[in-house]
């Protein structure tokens, strides 16, 4: 007879296991999660009950036939036969009986999904023998009636209901309402008429052949495998159905045999503070489910010190083992059987971001992990979340049920925000500082002129546009938590209230926003905010990161040379964006939009004057008037980035957006017409018609960016001078500046040859003029595919290019990046045409490779190319993976998103460690 293959791995047997498997990764393959731990914690010592392990190979071939593969159940016997060495009982002895339970575990953590069924061994018999040896009949009645219950409902699918309603039944008779109140006597009569409904459902006895109990247990754990629960959370969390499950078969032991027995919970370090502190709780004379059911108190764990010294002390000794031998948190279960200790499960502790980051910062101090694995550990969520103040999770949750939730939109700036809410821009800024009140700013859609009432809200919220809309890059440059694109509310801007279905929500009622999740609620919901300086750990975790991404060769050059990762910069437009950019850990600007500083309320009057001017002169006199403050907002950048790169994007939007709207203007004119008031009509009329002649009908592909500076070059001009004067008066007082004028929306070399060369002629002339010198660059902005494939061509003028990904996605995929969100984009994105919201995340394979392209030609021109990106992209983890496998210097994003952007860069050098730049195919 040829030898049947191995099913069966004692818990000892994990050296084989090993051998057989390949890897630790093969042995949690071939023994799931929970096999491999608990043989895992016999070898190192560890007091776990005595056991084995059926594979998960077993389980595979079970499925395919129906039944044990061959060899299988006397491997199982025999290693019965072990375990009752091992313990020195026997299974189905009344008079010394072994008791065991049957418990799933997959490669994957599945919980609840599968079945466990406990206290096998036990019959008619036994339960006798039990109650005698314990002394205990109460605990061995109620053991038996649970695996009665157990064997109706898990191995033969019953309802609880089946079970529930004669117990219910029986407690009702007695006057019972706690399960506590049962005598010994109850539970026996219970299993009395327990096994009667089973035999009435089943159709046979319950089984007394203990043997038999175990053979249909294992059975139902594999056949659990396939149950319905089981399949949903594979298909929702991405776990192939071919792995199978293991059945471990564990020796029982009992927490509730006394005062000397117990049982609890617990995790090595604190998971929600991350404080190295033991965190948990134990009860006495209690079963594992009683702790988690919270039916009686449970005590901390410190207290187990007192009562029971030698078991705690062995606890602890045992916990800070596993914490060393796995090097993280574990959250662990163990069970006190008559004073003596037993391990039941340990695995990495599920924690909060605080926690995550805490525990990865001192594990490192502690010479436990490597500054590397601590980066791997943390994720930019976790940055992300202990950034932004959040809702209380129990408020959301009893938000969804008592109907103060109102509507999903897009979660545009991460973040909770509480306020009243106020549907224009004036009337949210004035509540705010003269009210002092919370407010949130609620728009159809918002526009350069809303910005101040955006900056005095706590949130911000939008029925229209998407993740690059206006709104949102905004709210996320100035860390406003933002919804955007929420269809279902319903804004009446004329009687000042919104409605989503049947709720009316008033102007100055609070309602809540969470830009984490892009959820609206009504009324304060209860939130916890954070600020960076008082995160030591996170600090400290972000220099380890930046030192990672420094390293000089984390990359390797197409031409063989070696480079370091991406530099994180930061999108501001003012100085006190700047300093905070600083604070978050940003080593540049890499976009500041000139054409904010335009929109403040006592320059935007100019502005309209220097649009509207007739003749050039006209113009250049309304651009005089604005030159120092452009200036000093320079200086101001400059300052605040002493010694660092600044990037300053030269005028960008169409002109319209920098004039009044047309229709209420027009409303105006019909108004003052039809009122017959003539007095300043004239003029309303006049600038209504400029208004009417600047209309166009694409205006994000009209007259703006380079073309813009074509048409009317005395604005860039008067900016360039700007740009120059306060870098040299900055040089004068000693500060290190390093200016790089940057020009948007480049579509062929012709703009830039046209228009670079008078810029450079202003630079030059300043300098002169100044007699001072000092760096600078000129460069452009990728935002036109055009410029993508002509990159070999524009790095001839250009020395840096800065990838503008909002436009360049808007532009190549033909998508508008104002509209398409609120309309067919989710639908895209559900039905699985596009795999992401490419506004959110980088669509490597279209515009990515457009970047890819354009690195590659751009720096065969040019090989000291500087290249960056400034689209909402740049904050987002995925796009920034992707930037440095295709060769950025830099990445460049919302001040807020800073830290968040320094650990992907981060995360990107380790996965890619040492590898080339990805080349263009
Ligand atoms: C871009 O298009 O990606 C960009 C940064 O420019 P803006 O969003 O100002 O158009
Ligand atoms: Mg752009």
């Amino acid at each position: 007879m040829t030898e049947s293959k191995k099913w069966i791995y004692m818990f000892e047997e994990v050296s084989a296991a090993e051998e057989y498997a390949g890897s630790w990764e093969g042995v949690r393959g071939l023994l799931g999660g929970k096999g491999s731990g608990l043989a895992d914690m016999t070898r190192a010592g560890v007091p776990v009950p005595p056991g084995f392990t059926v594979t998960t190979e077993a389980c595979n071939e079970f499925r395919k036939t129906g039944k044990f593969p061959e060899g299988q159940w006397d491997q199982e016997l025999a290693a019965l036969k072990v375990v009752e060495e091992q313990t020195g009982k026997e299974f189905g002895d009344a008079k010394n009986p072994l008791l065991v339970s049957c418990r799933s575990g997959a490669k994957f953590s599945m919980p609840g999904m599968m079945n466990t069924i406990l206290n096998i061994g036990l019959n008619d018999e036994v339960v006798e023998g039990l109650s005698k040896l314990t002394g205990n009949p109460r605990f061995a009645w109620d053991s038996y009636r649970r695996l009665v219950e157990m064997f109706g409902t898990t191995v033969f699918n019953l309802d609880d209901e089946t079970f529930e309603h004669p117990m219910a039944e029986y407690k009702a008779g007695k006057g019972y309402k706690l399960d506590t109140e049962m005598t010994a006597e109850d539970w026996k009569a219970l299993v009395v008429s327990f096994k009667e409904v089973f035999k009435k459902h089943v159709g046979f006895d319950f089984p007394q052949d203990v043997n038999k109990q175990l053979e249909l247990a294992t059975k139902a754990v594999f056949e659990s495998w396939m149950g319905k629960k089981a399949i949903d959370y594979r298909k929702a969390t991405n776990i192939s159905d071919d792995l199978g499950t293991a059945v471990n078969i564990v020796t029982m032991v009992f927490g509730n045999m006394g005062d000397d027995s117990g049982t609890g919970v617990a995790f090595t370090r604190n998971p929600s503070t991350g404080e190295k502190k033991m965190m948990g709780e134990y009860l006495l004379n209690a079963q594992g489910e009683d702790v988690v059911a919270g039916i009686r108190n449970a005590d901390p764990i410190e207290h187990l010190g007192t009562r029971m010294p030698e078991a705690y002390n062995q606890f602890m000794d045992i916990t800070a083992k596993l914490e060393k031998h796995y090097k993280d948190m574990q959250d662990v279960e163990f069970t006190i059987e008559r004073g003596k200790l037993w391990m039941l499960q340990t695995r990495n502790g599920k924690r909060t971001a605080k926690s995550a980051i805490k525990i990865a910062v001192d594990m490192v101090n502690e010479g436990m992990i490597s500054k590397d694995e601590a980066i791997l550990r943390v994720t930019t969520d976790n940055v992300d979340t202990l950034l932004h103040p959040q809702f209380d999770e129990k408020a959301l949750k009893e938000a969804e049920k008592n109907g103060t939730y109102l509507a999903k939109g897009v979660n545009a700036s991460p973040g909770a925000a509480v306020g009243q809410i106020y549907f224009d821009a004036d009337k949210a800024e004035k509540m705010a500082k003269e009210g002092k009140q919370d407010t949130i700013m609620v728009r159809p859609f918002t526009k350069p002129d809303d910005v101040h009432g955006m900056i005095a809200s706590r949130g911000v919220l939008t029925s229209e546009g998407g993740a690059t809309s206006h709104a949102a890059v905004v709210a996320r440059q100035f860390g406003i938590p933002c919804v955007v694109g929420a269809t279902a509310v319903k804004i009446d801007l004329e009687k000042r209230v919104m409605k989503v279905g049947d709720k009316v929500i008033q102007e100055g009622e609070w309602i809540s926003v969470d830009g984490t999740t892009g959820r609206v609620y009504a009324g304060k919901m209860p939130t916890s905010a954070p600020s960076i300086e008082e995160q030591t750990e996170l600090l400290t975790l972000l220099t380890w990161a930046d030192e990672i991404a420094a390293r000089p060769d984390i990359r390797v050059l197409p031409t063989g040379e070696k480079s370091r990762g991406l530099m994180v910069w930061a999108n501001a437009d003012y100085p006190k964006d700047a300093r905070r950019a600083r604070a978050y850990g940003a080593v540049g600007i890499g976009l500041c939009r000139t054409e904010h500083m335009f929109f403040e309320t006592e320059r935007l009057p100019i502005v309209q004057r220097m649009i509207l001017a007739e003749t050039v002169e006209e113009r250049k006199i309304a651009l005089d008037e604005l030159l120092p403050s452009q200036r000093k907002d320079f200086d101001g950048l400059f300052e605040a980035m002493n010694g660092y790169p600044v990037i300053i994007r030269l005028i960008d939007p169409p002109l319209h957006e920098f004039m009044p709207d047309e229709e209420k203007l027009f409303e105006e004119v019909v108004t003052m017409r039809v009122l017959k008031q003539t007095e300043g009509l004239g003029a309303k009329e006049k600038l209504l018609n400029s208004i009417k002649a600047m209309h166009e009908s694409n205006p994000m592909m009209g007259l703006r960016g380079v073309r813009l500076s074509i048409y009317m070059p005395q604005i860039v001009e008067m900016q360039v001078r700007a740009i120059f004067e306060a870098a040299a008066d900055c040089t004068l007082r000693g500060i290190v500046v390093k200016p790089e004028i940057m020009i948007p929306l480049t579509g062929t070399v012709n703009e830039l040859k046209w228009i670079q060369p008078r810029l450079v002629r202003i630079a030059k002339t300043v300098t002169e003029e100044k007699k001072i010198s000092f760096s600078y660059k000129f460069g452009t902005m990728i935002e036109i595919p055009r410029a993508a494939v002509t990159a070999a061509e524009i790095a001839e003028y250009a020395e840096f290019f800065s990838f503008g990904t909002n436009d360049l996605t808007q532009m190549t995929f033909g998508y508008s990046r104002d509209d398409a969100e609120r309309n067919f984009l989710v639908q895209y994105v559900a039905e699985g045409i596009l795999p992401k919201n490419p506004f959110q995340t980088l669509d490597r394979e279209g515009v990515g490779r457009l970047m890819q392209m354009s690195i590659n030609d751009g720096r065969k021109t040019r090989p000291d190319l500087e290249v960056g990106i400034c689209g909402e992209h740049g904050g987002d983890p995925d796009s920034i993976e992707w930037c440095h496998m295709i060769g950025n210097n830099y990445v460049s994003c919302s001040p807020f998103r800073v830290p968040i952007a320094r650990l992907a860069a981060a995360h990107s050098a380790l996965k890619y460690s040492g590898r080339k730049i990805a080349e263009d195919k």
